[in-house]
């Protein structure tokens, strides 16, 4: 036999199988990893495929070193799925075979965990005898009636009641009344795990049960849940994964961020025990593997996860579900590229399962999908209980400035705090900023100060000397003294981040406890996790913080939310700005009342009669759809087109800029090859992108603008080639499909 081994090397070189034999009495299977020699080294690699002939002469075959774990680490399902993101994308196979293990897998770099454990070797009556026959020993005795119960015990545990148990314990088993083995230790995610029971469910759950469970029993559907935010839409994911329990069936639910959703993660563990798994980027490497092993083997059924999580090596998944699916932390942006939405589509048509995508805010993207009829839209229209959805004002802040109101908070927020506060309430603060006095902005427009380099809002450090800096040039000047834009001179206002508005706050209501979360102050391990429960328990009153704020998180106390600064990301020079404005918007809101008090938003805006803002204060996310869809028709922005971009950085302005002509050139020589791709171009331009120079590396742009189509795919796929391919020493070439950005 032979088996064709693709090596875990990324390199256009080494990028197809190697083929060797396997020795006698291994079993070997597609998916198995095995050590293999590789010129002088010995590599690592995974099994294709495996053959009865090989075209090489057997002399010059070398056999497979090992096997490096007893059961095949890519599941068939996930094989299929790596080789076809490779065919697609052009990625190499080593690459995206990588996305099937956890890195700590490879180059065996987290062992197995193991423990002393001891249980008798006799009947419990006769350890009870010899209990009482150790004479002096009064640890062995100890030990024995421990022991006694039949269980096995680990040592570390018998070593809190008896010291140092170790010694007499081998005593106990060369007298053949104890065993001692080494056993195989599982590291969990910590966390307590409150129980609970099944709530009954409301009549929009059930409607929307009765039409998602059977064609998800049949091993399909495809759906769209838009649930306004508080409907309950938690509840709705739980019995899905229960009914697919029931049938012998898996499931992953993927969501937005871990840290940010411990809440999903307790729900999940709090009803279905440790047949959940959880991974994710935060756990040690050793819990990551563990919980991976779990789901592997089949101890877990129920896999909640990130983005990464899509990849879970589950068998017969029966459902996959996407919450919050606008979140662009589902697109991955590092090589090989994918979004995890996509994915979860494939692998529930490969390995029949339904396809959940959740938001209360979905994508325009999606929502274009199930408006065709691809994906089917289910509603949730009310919260649960038919607890109203907050009251929404929009407050001028032209108008505060005209009336002599100066501060960050409006006339309004002032008095709703103070009010928060004497009814013993909690409060959410918004502010899409971190850090202290972030931007230097003009109240009477609105506009930031831009690097006149970059077309990027400049920082304002105070240490130093009042000066701004541009985080992406390094160019520094003094605040201007009137408005570069409309002259007003109410320059010198400088614009907040989250600990301004903390400290502002603490001057409106002395004395109110406050969290502040940014990133800033999440770093640590658990960063978010206690920050959180600083204010689920109520201890801080008032949560101050970036977009990381608005997602999934349920406070019922919570009956007030402010936005400091509602026109932040509309500004941002994205054309998805709209989309991600309505979002936060909606999503924030969506915070407020979710208990039994009902709940009010505030949001502060320079742009009031802004038609996303307008939609979002009503939550009314059919308006805003139809608003934002027409625009993209209007200006061929996705889905109606592909954006993608060919960006090159160098030190060298000359090599960078050399870099990308000869890649347009590239590209006009693949389209005059490609008459159908041709007809789909919309755009071809060849431009330095507005952010010129980034971290001192010059930096060029091609940027192709695509009707969406087949062709469309085809050519992106061409073109992540010409990324790889060519690059002179000291030029970096990134291939970019519908960029987060065009900076
Ligand atoms: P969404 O994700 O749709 O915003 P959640 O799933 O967080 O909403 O649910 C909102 C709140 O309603 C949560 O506190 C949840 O525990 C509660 N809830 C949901 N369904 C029920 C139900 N059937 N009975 C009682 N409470 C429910
Ligand atoms: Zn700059
Ligand atoms: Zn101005």
């Amino acid at each position: 036999m032979y088996a064709q081994v693709i090596v875990d090397i990324v390199h256009e070189n080494v990028a197809h199988t190697f083929s060797y034999r396997v020795p006698e009495g291994m079993t070997l299977a597609p998916g198995w990893r095995v050590a293999v020699p590789f010129g002088r080294r010995r590599v690592e690699g995974i099994v294709l495929s495996l053959s009865e002939t090989c075209d090489l002469p057997p002399e010059r075959i070398k056999p497979v070193a090992e096997t490096l774990e007893d059961y095949p680490a890519v599941l068939p399902a996930l094989l299929e799925l790596a080789l076809s993101m490779a065919e697609e994308t052009h990625a190499p196979l080593a690459e995206t075979l990588r996305l099937m293990l956890p890195a700590q897998m490879r180059g065996g770099r987290v062992r197995v965990k193991t423990e002393t454990a001891a249980r008798l070797a006799v009947k419990p009556a006769e350890a009870e005898k010899a209990a009482e026959a150790q004479g002096r020993s009064r640890k062995r005795a100890m030990l024995l009636t421990l022991l006694a119960d039949g269980e096995t015990h680990p040592v570390s545990e018998l070593s809190q009641l008896v010291r140092d148990p170790l010694m007499p314990l081998r005593q106990l088993q060369e007298a053949g009344l104890v065993l001692l083995f080494e056993r195989e230790v599982l590291r969990r995610p910590g966390g307590a795990v409150h129980r609970a029971e099944d709530p009954p469910l409301t009549d929009d759950q059930r409607e929307a049960l009765e039409c998602m469970t059977p064609p998800m029993l049949r091993g399909e559907g495809r759906f769209l849940l838009h649930g306004v935010t508080g409907s309950g839409k938690t509840e709705v994911f739980i019995r899905l994964v229960r009914r697919c329990l029931e049938a012998g069936k898996g499931a992953i639910i993927l969501v937005p961020e871990i840290a940010l959703t411990p809440q999903m993660v307790d729900w999940f563990r709090g009803r279905f025990g440790p047949v959940a798994a959880v991974l994710h980027s935060r756990l040690s490497p050793g819990e990551r593997f563990d919980e991976w092993r779990r789901i592997r083997r089949g101890d877990a059924r129920v896999v909640i996860g990130a983005r990464s999580a899509i990849f879970a090596p589950l068998e017969n998944p029966g459902v996959i579900i996407v919450d919050e699916e606008h979140e662009t932390t589902y697109l991955s942006d590092r090589h090989p590229r994918y979004d995890a939405r996509d994915i979860a589509a494939r692998r529930c048509a490969a390995e029949g399962a339904a396809l959940v995508l959740a938001s209360a805010t979905p994508s325009i993207l999606s929502f274009a999908r199930a408006r065709k009829g691809s994906l089917r839209l289910v509603e949730l229209p009310r919260r649960v209980f038919d607890r109203p959805l907050p009251a929404v004002e929009l407050v001028d802040m032209r108008r505060e400035l005209d009336g002599g109101n100066r501060s960050i908070f409006s006339g309004a927020l002032q008095r709703g705090l103070r009010e928060c506060m004497a009814q013993g309430e909690q409060a959410m603060l918004l502010m899409n900023h971190r850090g202290y006095n972030s931007f230097v902005s003009c109240r009477a427009c609105g506009q930031a100060v831009k690097c006149p380099e970059c077309d990027v809002s400049m920082t304002y450090h105070m240490a130093g000397g009042d000066l701004l800096h541009c985080h992406y040039c390094g160019r520094v000047m003094p605040p201007p003294q009137t408005c570069p834009s409309c002259g007003s001179p109410h320059i010198r206002y400088f614009g907040a981040g989250t600990q301004k508005v903390e400290e502002e706050l603490h001057r409106l209501l002395p004395g109110t406890a406050t969290v502040r979360m940014d990133i800033d102050t999440t770093s640590g391990k658990d960063g978010h996790a206690k920050l959180l429960d600083e204010f689920r328990s109520g201890r801080a009153r008032v949560l101050v913080g970036t977009q990381m704020i608005a997602k999934g998180h349920d406070f019922p106390n919570v009956t007030l939310v402010g936005v400091v600064a509602a026109d932040m990301t509309l500004n941002l020079p994205d054309y998805r700005a709209r989309e991600r404005t309505f979002q936060l918007l909606t999503q924030v809101a969506g915070r407020a009342g979710r208990g039994e008090k009902p709940g009010r938003v505030i949001i502060q805006t320079y742009k009031p009669e802004d038609e996303t803002i307008l939609a979002a204060a009503r939550q009314d996310y059919r308006a805003f759809f139809a608003q934002e869809f027409e625009r993209r028709r209007a200006s061929f922005y996705p889905p109606f087109s592909v954006i993608t971009r060919l960006l090159a950085e160098s030190a060298s302005p000359d090599a960078a800029r050399r870099r990308a002509e000869e890649l347009a050139e590239r590209v006009r020589a693949l389209l005059s090859e490609h008459p159908d791709w041709q007809k789909r171009v919309l755009t071809l331009l060849t431009d330095q992108p507005s952010v010129k120079y980034l971290r001192g590396r010059a930096r060029w742009h091609v940027v192709v603008k695509l009707a969406a189509s087949p062709e469309a795919e085809r050519l992106c796929a061409a073109l992540t080639d010409l990324a790889r391919t060519d690059a002179p020493e000291g030029v970096d070439t990134y291939f970019e499909y519908n960029p987060v950005t065009m900076m």
